[in-house]
């Protein structure tokens, strides 16, 4: 047993997947009796339940090789495979970083699985003294790493991230969702060299699909062989996967739009700061700012009745909302209201 298996849950290693028609035949052409679909209809068939063309684009498009990408029903169905692989319910923990994104620790309580709560320094990186010991901790199967972190919007320091992946037992999960905006290199690479990394990355935010739900995930194959095992055999639409296949056909269109969005965050970010009721906005790797308001709550509610919805995380951080950045006039809409307040 390697290490992997080692940290699989048993009822996961022995598992036996459900072998679906479309895993035993992969031609196109054919008399297709095999999986009860009606003959009829314009989405007749079952779509590709290793979505092998829409891997191949993925695999040209970031210079790695198919098997080590993974595509989830959004990454949230990553963050839960997670968990179902590696965590007992009950027993195993998984640690975070808190302020982050919120399904780490929505779907390690689905789970049943306990959270062990690191929080961010006062720069919004990880805390290093706080986290080192705890990296021998059997209980603690997993770890998230958001980098760029939500809602804080900044890269987590990567020689800090190096050393928990090569100090702990179990397995990180980098969270790249924002990947495209930081200009920062992606620890994409560095699966192949890490038994125990998965990095995720999404097409719901620099290639503009969230509404079809495709979040990937890299790793080695001895980590990702479990991943397939255990979703279920059509997790990504047809429809949807050939709208990712489609975007992925020319990727200059979302190379300038990616180069737009961060321009826009910019500029949003230097219009905020000479708002009189914004007292900070913090610097941003991602798609989003973080900013300090006099009074949030209300901030928060005169913009909704304006029809502007922006997030108001005041409830865990004082103060604060996070602004995703938009167009050029939905952000100066934006500015103007916030001027008015
Ligand atoms: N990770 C982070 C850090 C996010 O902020 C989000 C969405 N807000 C996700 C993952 C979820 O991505 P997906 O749409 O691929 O499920």
């Amino acid at each position: 047993m390697n290490r992997t298996d080692k940290l699989v849950r048993p009822n996961v290693r022995a598992l036996v997947p459900y072998s679906c028609a479309r895993d035993e035949y992969e031609g196109r052409e054919g008399i297709f009796l095999d999986a009860n679909e009606s003959p009829y209809g314009p989405l007749n068939r079952y779509p590709d339940p290793r979505q092998k063309e829409l891997r191949a684009a993925i695999s040209s498009l970031k210079g790695i090789a198919e098997e080590t990408i993974f595509l989830g029903n959004g990454s949230d169905e990553v963050i839960d495979l997670c968990y179902r692989i590696f965590c007992n319910p009950g027993s195993d923990r998984a640690l975070i970083f808190p302020p982050t994104y919120g399904m780490y620790q929505v779907s390690a309580a689905v789970n049943d699985v306990e959270v062990v709560k690191v929080p961010l320094d006062e720069n919004f990186d990880i805390d290093m003294p706080a986290v080192t010991p705890l990296l021998e901790d059997e209980r603690i199967k997993l770890i998230f790493i958001c980098s760029p972190n939500n809602p804080t919007g900044n890269c987590m320091n990567p020689e800090r991230v190096d050393f928990i992946i090569r100090n702990f037992h179990g397995i990180v999960v980098l969270d790249e969702a924002y990947a495209e905006f930081s200009g920062k290199p992606s620890f994409i690479e560095k699966t192949g060299l890490y038994d125990n990394l998965i990095v995720m990355q999404t097409f719901s935010k620099a290639m503009g699909m969230a509404a079809a739900r495709i979040g990937m995930a890299f790793a080695v194959t001895d980590i990702l062989k479990y991943f397939f095992r255990m979703k279920p055999p059509y997790n990504i639409s047809t429809i949807n996967q050939e709208a990712a296949l489609e975007r992925l056909r020319d990727i200059r269109p979302v190379t300038v739009q990616t180069e737009a969005i961060v321009a826009e965050r910019k500029r949003l970010a230097e219009k905020l700061a000479t708002i009189p009721v914004v007292e900070k906005v913090w610097p941003s790797d991602s798609n989003f700012l973080l900013v300090r308001v006099r009074d949030a709550d209300s901030v928060y509610n005169k913009l909704r009745s304006n029809n502007i919805i922006v997030r108001n995380k005041s409830r865990d951080m004082d103060g604060c909302l996070r602004i995703t950045a938009g167009t050029r006039s939905e952000n100066d809409r934006l500015i103007s209201e916030l001027n008015k307040i």
